[in-house]
Formats: C-alpha cells, structure tokens, sequence
C-alpha cells in the first residue's frame, strides 16, 4: 500500500491542465517592481537609489535580519523609483520599479544548460552561498533557505526529504521541473546533502506523476543515499508536517520544527535555484510560474523574471477570459485572490489561477450542523468548527488554547464543509490576531 500522512485529508478534483505544457521563458518585461518583503522574516534592506544602473544578478536590498534574504535585480536598466507599491496581498509595500535596458548579466554568472556535477564548495561555502543568493522556499512558504541549512546545537539532520508533491489542485510548476530539470536537481540535492551532513535524501512524489517518478528514480538510481518515494495522492501531503508524516512515519510535535525530528524538507523548485547559485553562480532572479484555469486559452509554466505584472502571464497565456470571477494567487485550496491584477511575480508565486465566475460565486453560509467532517479531514487533529465560532467571535484566547497556530491552512475544512461556512477565513484572520499577541508577549 502507498504510503500517505496519518490522519484527516481530502482529493479535490486535481485538474493539471498545464502538465504538458513544457516550461517556456516568458519575454523580459518592461519593468519591473520587486518588493522589499516577499519573503518570511524581515524586509530587505534597499542598497540601490533612484536613476542608479543596474545589470541582472546585482544585489539591489540586503538581507535585513537573521530571518530575511537578500534580493537581486531581475532585468538590467534604471531604477525609476523605491516607494510603496500593491502586493498580491492588496497592501501596499516598499517597492524597487526597474525600468528594462536590454538584458545585460553580472559577470561571473553561468546561463548555459550545462550540467555542473562537480560540487567545489565546501560545506560553509555552499550556506554562505545559498544566503547570498536570496534564495527562499519557492513552494510558498518563502522562508530564507540558507537558515534551514544551520541546523540548531544540539539537534542532527538525519533525513533530508524533497518535496516534489504539488498537491495543490492545478498546479505544475515543480512536476514539469522534475521533468525538465531532472539531473539538475539531483546535483542540488546532493550539494544540500553536503551543507547538512546527511547521508539519506529521500524525494516525495505522489502516485499521480508517475513520470516525474519514473524519471527521478532513473537518474538517482546509482546514487547511494537518495532514493524517491511515490505516495498516494492525499490534500495535503504538500505540507512540511503531513510529507515528513507520509515519507518518514515521525510526527513533527506542536510547536515543533521538523528539525526536532533530524527531518529537514526543501521544495524541488528551492532545490533547482539552490543548484543555479552554488553551480551556476546564478542568483535567484526568475522562477517557474503555472498560469492556468478552465477558461484559460493556453495553460502555461513559465520562467518568470521576479517582479513581472501578473497581467503579462495572462496576456502570455491568451488574454484574461470574458467570465473570469476571481484570479488567486495559488492554487483553490491555499491561493488568495488577488485585489488587483497589476501586481508583481514574487518568489513565493507558484501559480495563478483563474476561476470562471460560476465557480467563483460564494456559497450559501448555514449554522454549523455538528456534522464533524471539518474535524475528521483536518491533518493537523484541530477542530475547526470550533476555530470558526471562536475566530468569528474574536476569542483569540480560546483560539491559541485550541491550537490556532498548528493550522497549516491547508483549506480542507473549508472545502467539505456542507454548512458552506468559510472556516479557513475565520481560522486565518483568528492566527493573524493570535500571532501578533504572541509576539507581543515574547518582546516583554
Ligand atoms: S485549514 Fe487548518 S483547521 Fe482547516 S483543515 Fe487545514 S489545518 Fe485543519
Ligand atoms: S463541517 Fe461544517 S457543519 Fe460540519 S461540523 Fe464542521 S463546521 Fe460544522
């Protein structure tokens, strides 16, 4: 029997439309606006002023924290402006706008597909790398990659598991990555084997990619101690917790880090860009987008320059259709719809997706049924019905004794609810406030 996470899950319909659609680069946009906060943490630091020259690769804000990255710019000519500017959030954050000349590189950076095996660097050298590099988990949750690499005194790196699940319904960002850059992940697998000192890495796919599985199997086959792992398909398995669950048998504690149980989890698009910087010199300036939905005309991945306007992956996969209700940054299970469409390819964006309005209209809310569905698919083992009626009321109290701060948003509840009620947005909108009074607490 395949092997999945212990408790709670669903299987949304999985409607992969781009899976065929092979990565193709999107064209060098115009300009571009990158935040100064599109990672977990602190927001960087702005080294670069208005009218200055800049080349693609060049460090335009520094790492700001110990929690923060750094960030470079993604297409050469002149910095217009730094001022706030709409988010995917509809906030308006610190912005550097890049006005495109051409697309002149930093030295020292290797473009070719040439595959590097070789790995010079020494352990300190490939973390010092990676932080340099700005690069963050690409599969969403942006945390600076380089942190993870410093495993804490005291605790040991036993497994490094590669998530390659996507479990997100529609998206197919990392599943044509496995496909297309199959030897070059290998390569960044075992440079972040080296960084953490592990002897086994074990790379998570689920049974739905059989060829992603197939062709990850061939390529490590004669490598001693990396080894892929197919799981049955469950929402979701994507999820730090539920693939260390699904692949190792452990349980990641509450309040826990993977770490506490020797796991440490990178997302295959992290892998691809840890293997460009420490190979290739490359830092991360682009990264692979699914744009997709029923209506869209050409469901597509592309290879984005961060900062692009969501408008030009639309436009590239044939235009904004008539009877598009919402856009969502991500996927139906964990994306949240986008205020506007003028907003920037950051390096947390993993898909867009562009829902028809017959499928975008909100469903009839109805009092909770004591049904208990929302508690038997949730994979965290919380309750979510009572979440909602606590985050609806605002008893943030109650919500932090329930455990508010282990929901991982994965949208389960939400989604089989039959009451119609928006759990998630009650849940998310109660973390928000119990996180805050936490930090508060902490700075005492
Ligand atoms: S969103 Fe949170 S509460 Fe709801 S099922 Fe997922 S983990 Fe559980
Ligand atoms: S699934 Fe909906 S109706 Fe059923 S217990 Fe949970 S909140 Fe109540």
């Amino acid at each position: 029997m395949l092997k999945t996470f212990s408790i709670g899950g669903i299987h949304p319909p999985e409607n992969k439309l781009s899976v065929s659609a092979a990565i193709t680069e999107l064209p060098i946009p115009k300009t571009v606006v990158i935040p100064l906060a599109q990672h977990l943490g602190v927001p960087s630091k702005p080294i670069v002023q208005k009218g200055d020259q800049v080349k693609v690769g060049q460090l335009i804000a520094q790492s700001n924290g110990f929690i923060s990255a750094n960030i470079h710019a993604s297409v050469s000519g002149k910095v217009v402006k730094i001022e706030p500017s709409a988010d995917s959030t509809g906030y308006k954050r610190d912005a550097i706008f890049i006005e495109t000349e051409g697309d002149e590189w930093m030295d020292g950076i290797d473009r070719s597909a040439t595959l590097v095996k070789e790995i010079k660097l020494d352990r300190n050298a490939i973390i010092d790398k990676i932080a340099q590099s700005g690069i963050v988990g690409l599969g969403g949750a942006t945390f600076p990659s380089h942190v993870k690499t410093m495993v804490p005194k005291g605790k040991k790196a036993e497994y490094l598991l590669i998530n390659g699940v996507e479990c997100e319904p529609y998206l197919t960002a990392d599943h044509r990555l496995m496909l297309e850059k199959t030897n070059e992940l290998v390569v960044g697998i075992q440079i972040l084997m080296k960084a953490l000192d592990v002897k086994k890495a074990i790379i998570g796919i689920e049974n739905n990619k059989p060829d992603a599985i197939a062709i990850m199997k061939e390529a490590v086959k004669n490598i001693e101690g990396i080894k892929v792992q197919a799981l049955k398909v469950q929402y979701p398995q994507g999820g730090e917790k539920q693939l260390i669950s699904a692949v190792l048998g452990r349980e990641v504690p509450s309040g826990g880090l993977p770490i506490d149980i020797g796991a440490v989890v990178y997302n295959v698009g992290s892998v691809f860009a840890i293997y460009e910087a420490v190979q290739k010199n490359k830092p991360l300036v682009e990264r692979v987008v699914t744009i997709t939905g029923k209506q869209v005309k050409k469901p597509s991945n592309f290879k984005v320059r961060i900062g692009t306007s969501v408008l030009e992956l639309i436009e590239q996969a044939g235009g904004l259709p008539e009877n598009t209700g919402k856009i969502l940054n991500g996927g139906p299970m964990m994306g949240k719809a986008l205020a506007q469409l003028d907003v920037p390819v950051v390096k947390g964006s993993s898909g867009i997706l562009l829902i028809p309005e017959q499928e975008a209209i909100r469903k009839e809310v109805f009092t909770c049924i004591r049904c208990t569905k929302c508690i038997s698919v949730c994979p965290m083992g919380l309750e979510p019905y009572l979440l909602g009626i606590e985050g609806e009321k605002g008893l943030y109290d109650k919500m932090e004794n329930d455990r508010v701060m282990d929901c991982i948003e994965c949208g389960s509840c939400s989604y089989v609810c039959p009451a119609g009620r928006p759990l998630l947005d009650y849940i998310r909108l109660g973390k928000g406030k119990v996180g805050q009074i936490i930090r508060k607490r902490n700075t005492k």
